[in-house]
């Protein structure tokens, strides 16, 4: 079920394309996982590194070739272990829930 919205999915970091930097000059693909990773740090990220996305310390050309984010295409579908189910729901069905919150704003 799950896996049947993928394709609907609306990626704003591969669409626009665009990367959020978190206060702490960390690389993200958007500011929902970000956030995510706040509470859930490993759980987003499936490393205990910390610094891999540390602009201080890599380039933006190398942090884009880690497996995280290499795999996170892969980690939109609900047969994978490390599913994201944030993507699902922020932005499947063509991010309606980003829409929304445009419409609220109308
Ligand atoms: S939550 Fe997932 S699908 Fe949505 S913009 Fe971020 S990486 Fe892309």
């Amino acid at each position: 079920m799950v896996d049947e919205i993928v394709h609907t999915l609306s990626c704003q970091h591969y669409e626009e394309p665009e990367c959020f930097i978190g206060a702490d000059m960390t690389l993200w693909p958007c500011c929902f996982l970000y956030g995510d990773s706040l509470h859930m740090y490993e759980q987003i990220t499936q490393t205990t590194d910390r610094d891999f996305n540390d602009l201080t310390k890599h380039s933006i050309s190398d942090i884009l070739q880690t497996d995280f984010y290499q795999s996170l295409k892969s980690r939109w579908y609900a047969s994978h272990p490390a599913h994201l189910r944030k993507c699902i729901r922020a932005c499947g069905l063509k991010g309606v829930y980003k829409n929304k919150k445009v419409h609220d704003t109308d």
